[in-house]
């Protein structure tokens, strides 16, 4: 424990305006039931751009100051007080990011994942922690302990993947036909999980080339460019007219989100994953929806810890290949120069 150093290399967000700084703070000490964890690596997500940027969906979802970087995996370095004997030295964990709050009515009935007093792992909300430096604290409960020697690239995609995996258990696309609605990093996996499924016709759209391609790769069968063609024609043609069996909105699109529904087939079923950041609205509310007998789901998270046993066991299997989805890797102090990239790319951040 004594080779533990007293700073370490953090990105910051202390100010309201858009930055994170690269800095030396104090390495912290585990408290009652905490964990100092080594962070081995943390992928970016969209929303940790968004923190960057600091406009009013930020300040809605996080608190000054904080460090951010939710999706990360590391190695205890140090155990707190009360949890000893359940967390060990060298141990490898991933940090369930939706901090719940064990007392409300979804925490008291195994849904702990869409808690009422839910906190955030890098939003500086309950913590000022996250994944991007060096070392972290993150209270054990909130742990996941990896059962498989899952290489750490993959280990810090399990957050993200729980909630594409999640997504799919809700829709169930085993033997039939998916559309997927934005190929970011979350619908990437989705086509990658709905294959795994036994999926039998996978369509994908998205505005941008690149993350077609990536779909094609992750298993997609039918690729849309919604810029220059019509999504809902190829559907109701690749599904004979009846239109789509299970639908996984990852876009957030207000003009996606709003005509996904018109693409659905009679007792079709759709889950709405992408931060739609506008009021939903539906033209033909009868015709597209009530007449259809649709089931709709919404994913916050994914399931605390069964998601993740699953996820964990998909891709150390195999089941699922996610290299597609790693498009960059960089050290922590170039941030800004490749924070540009993310959205479209998912990338990973080191030391
Ligand atoms: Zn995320
Ligand atoms: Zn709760």
């Amino acid at each position: 424990m004594s080779e533990l150093p007293d700073y370490m290399k953090v990105l910051i967000k202390e100010e309201e305006k858009p930055s994170y700084v690269y800095k030396e703070i104090p390495v912290p000490q585990p408290g009652n039931g905490e964990l100092l964890v080594k962070v081995l690596k943390v992928s970016i997500c969209g929303s940790d751009n968004i923190l960057y940027q600091w406009d009013e969906a930020a300040k809605a979802i996080a608190m000054l100051p904080f460090i951010p970087g939710h999706e990360c995996v590391g190695e205890v370095v140090k155990v707190g007080p009360d949890c000893e004997g359940k967390f060990f030295i060298g141990q490898r964990i991933c940090c369930e990011n939706h901090f719940y709050c064990g007392k409300c009515y979804q925490c008291l009935h195994d849904l702990r994942h869409i808690c009422q007093n839910l906190n955030q792992f890098g939003h500086g909300r309950g913590t000022i922690y996250g994944g991007c430096a060096q070392y972290t604290i993150i209270p054990a409960r909130y742990c996941y302990q990896l059962k498989t020697n899952l290489d750490v690239d993959r280990a810090c995609l399990l957050e993200p993947f729980g909630v594409a995996h999640q997504a799919m258990e809700e829709v169930c696309p085993t033997g039939d036909s998916v559309l997927i609605q934005g190929c970011g990093p979350i619908g990437l996996i989705s086509a990658g999980i709905a294959k795994s499924m036994g999926a039998v016709k996978i369509i994908a759209t998205d505005i941008v080339e690149e993350r077609l391609q990536k779909a094609k790769q992750m298993g997609a069968d039918v690729l849309v460019n919604g810029k220059m063609e019509n999504l809902k024609d190829i559907v109701m043609k690749e599904t004979s007219g009846d239109g789509i069996g299970c639908l996984v909105e990852c876009s957030g699109a207000a003009p996606l989100v709003n005509n996904c529904f018109s693409l659905l087939r009679k007792g079709g079923r759709v889950v709405l994953v992408g931060l739609l950041k506008k009021p939903l609205h539906v033209e033909n509310f009868l015709q597209d929806i009530l007449f259809k007998s649709l089931t709709m789901k919404t994913v916050h998270g994914r399931k605390i810890f069964s998601t993740w046993e699953k996820s964990e066991e998909l891709l150390f299997n195999d089941k699922v290949d996610v290299t597609p989805v790693i498009t960059h890797e960089v050290p922590m102090s170039q941030f800004e120069q490749v924070r540009q990239l993310a959205p479209p790319f998912d990338f990973l951040c080191y030391g």
